[in-house]
């Protein structure tokens, strides 16, 4: 027998209300801040994520797809949404469009890690950047949309960490900076964990945010990134906490807080699911990303964005049990016994969804139980059931499957009937 392979999911019709629920907020909210849609491919040239900033982290380095396509192009299935959106960006010149180009996504994800609560090979993200603009405005808008969606959803349990990293300017001296405190403490308790000593030499920032214990022990007493912010970041920093105070968004300070890609500058911000949650990570993430789009070959173009996992969202809206449209069933299940009622049924179907009446008409030879069976568990409302009799009085029965209430109405009535119900 075939699996789905490890770490991926197939979508039962019963699971794909919640898809729909998600998703429809998603869109709602890009529509009220003026969000326009953007697909990119599943597959990208490998090198748009290993030679660009993206690199250097575990979700390039370790646990991306990659492969050599018949033609011997070294291809990506894309592990994260910013750097395809920034590269369509370039590609379609969207930057000669009035600044910043607001522009969000929801897609396939892919990244080969250890399958778990809320972690996948392949995920679902919804996604949205605002590409063009430096203002910390734009950082509070992206912040407030990635609380309100949550919020729209019905989720209330969860925080907003906040930190800010610096730029190319000041972020370099305090990695250095970083680098020796814990070349020091290494020193002396010698507790850096294997990938951690990696780490120091190659992205310091990201030992702040390793889960090993012991590390996470020397990150209590690290220097803060916001000690060592230049001038224009910490005004840059200030600024955007008074927009989220003006709104009355609350968010804690993390200083440990640096993201999993090496493109953020700047701001970084991720929404936590409250305590007592079984799975694993954040609910979603974002930030500023002003570097990206010049590393890519385009001219500087500072840039913020958030991305949420539907999965993580999916498992926590269960978890609080909140409660979701169903999907519309189709109304009317048509049954017939023997041949000639079932070209009847069949020529009814036809005519019922030709008036927009979503209607389901049995097939084969089974019996009234079966059939009325299988109209049962698809929740249709009504049941039409035409056999000889009906045939030769031109008429059918309306079954009410609710009540199991039964009566008799002209064949050529019965999507009028259907309708004033
Ligand atoms: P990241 O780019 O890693 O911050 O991912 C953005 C969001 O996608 C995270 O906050 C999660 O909600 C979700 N996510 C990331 N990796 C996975 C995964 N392996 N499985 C499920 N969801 C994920």
């Amino acid at each position: 027998m075939y699996k789905a392979p490890r770490g991926t999911s197939d979508i039962l019709p019963a699971e794909q209300a919640y898809w729909k629920y998600v998703e429809e907020k998603a869109i709602s909210l890009c529509q009220l801040y003026g969000y326009q849609p953007l697909s990119t491919p599943l597959l990208e040239d490998s090198q748009l994520f290993t030679r660009t900033s993206a690199s250097g982290t575990d979700i390039v380095d370790k646990e991306m797809y990659i492969f050599k396509d018949r033609g011997g192009h070294e291809l990506a299935l894309r592990p994260e949404g910013t750097a395809p959106v920034c590269r369509a960006y370039l590609q379609h010149g969207l930057f000669s469009l009035p600044q910043p180009v607001r522009l969000y996504y929801i897609g396939a994800t892919f990244r080969y890690e250890r399958p778990q609560a809320g972690r996948y090979r392949q995920h679902q993200q919804f996604g949205f950047e605002a590409i063009g603009d430096a203002d910390s405005a734009l950082d509070a808008e992206v912040i407030v949309m990635a609380r309100n969606f949550l919020l729209s959803l019905g989720l209330i349990q969860f925080t907003i960490q906040l930190n800010s990293i610096g730029c190319k300017l000041c972020q370099p001296r305090y990695r250095e900076i970083l680098k020796k405190h814990y070349t020091a403490l290494n020193s002396i308790q010698g507790h850096l964990c294997s990938d951690c000593q990696t780490r120091l030499e190659r992205n310091p920032l990201r030992l702040l945010d390793c889960k090993n214990a012991s590390c996470q022990e020397m990150a209590d007493t690290a220097p803060k990134t916001v000690d060592f912010l230049c001038p224009e970041c910490r005004a840059h920093f200030q600024s955007l906490q008074e927009y989220l105070s003006i709104l009355g968004i609350s968010f804690q300070f993390n200083h440990r807080l640096v993201r999993g890609l090496d493109y953020y500058t700047r701001t970084v911000f991720e929404i936590q699911p409250g305590k007592g949650t079984t799975q694993q990570g954040a609910l979603g993430g974002g930030g500023r990303y002003d570097n990206l789009i010049e590393e890519l070959g385009g001219e500087f173009t500072p840039a913020v964005g958030f991305a949420a996992g539907m999965e993580r969202l999916i498992l926590k809206l269960k978890e609080e049990k909140i409660s979701i449209p169903p999907l519309p069933e189709p109304v009317v299940f048509i049954a017939y016994l023997g041949s000639e009622a079932k070209n009847e049924a069949i020529k009814l179907a036809f005519q019922l969804r030709q008036v927009g009446i979503a209607t389901i008409v049995a097939v084969g030879d089974k019996s009234l139980k079966a059939q009325l069976k299988q109209a049962d568990a698809r929740g249709t409302s009504y049941a039409i059931i035409i056999g000889k009799e009906e045939i030769e009085s031109q008429s059918a029965i309306l079954r009410d499957m609710k009540s199991g209430e039964q009566k008799i109405i002209p064949l050529a009535k019965v999507a009028e009937t259907l309708i004033s119900r």
